[in-house]
């Protein structure tokens, strides 16, 4: 097997721009503060374990259904299946809704309008922690969503 390396010099590699590091990105840097809503973050969290549990105890009470022990993997499989179906639509939804204030909150936007940009009222938030519209906005949307059908 010929393995000669040509020693031409390949100079026309140029088409390679170099990486330029990107300096400066304007995010803020998560957890170099405090969130602002630290009981709401609370508020979040409690909600998704209380949601979290619930669902955990339609698991819990089918080990009861363990009587078949040979079909552990494939059972598994099922129990996933039927774990996912078993958590409503609403509670999934809920629950991804929680999840990504969350994830605001991690990239300190959160309680700030989707839409127009502004700042969500403490009290909106608080009442409805998932929002991610102020209520000028979402009486906008809702017309909106009223006008189309
Ligand atoms: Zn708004």
């Amino acid at each position: 097997m010929k393995t000669r390396r040509s020693a031409t010099r390949t100079s026309s590699t140029k088409s390679q721009s170099p990486v330029r590091p990107r300096r400066s990105a304007n995010k803020p840097k998560a957890g170099t503060q405090d969130t602002k809503y630290p009981d709401i973050r609370r508020d979040l969290e409690r909600q998704r374990a209380a949601i979290l549990n619930d669902v955990g105890e339609v698991l819990t009470h089918r080990d009861g259904l363990a009587a078949f022990p040979d079909v552990s993997d494939q059972a598994s499989a099922e129990v996933d299946q039927n774990f996912s179906m078993r958590i409503r639509d609403r509670e999934r939804k809920l629950l991804k809704k929680i999840g990504e204030a969350l994830e605001r909150m991690d990239a300190a936007t959160y309680g700030i309008c989707e839409r127009c940009g502004g700042d969500i009222p403490y009290k909106r938030l608080k009442a409805r922690p998932v929002t991610t519209l102020c209520i000028e906005c979402k009486t906008l949307q809702e017309q909106e969503e009223q006008a189309r059908g």
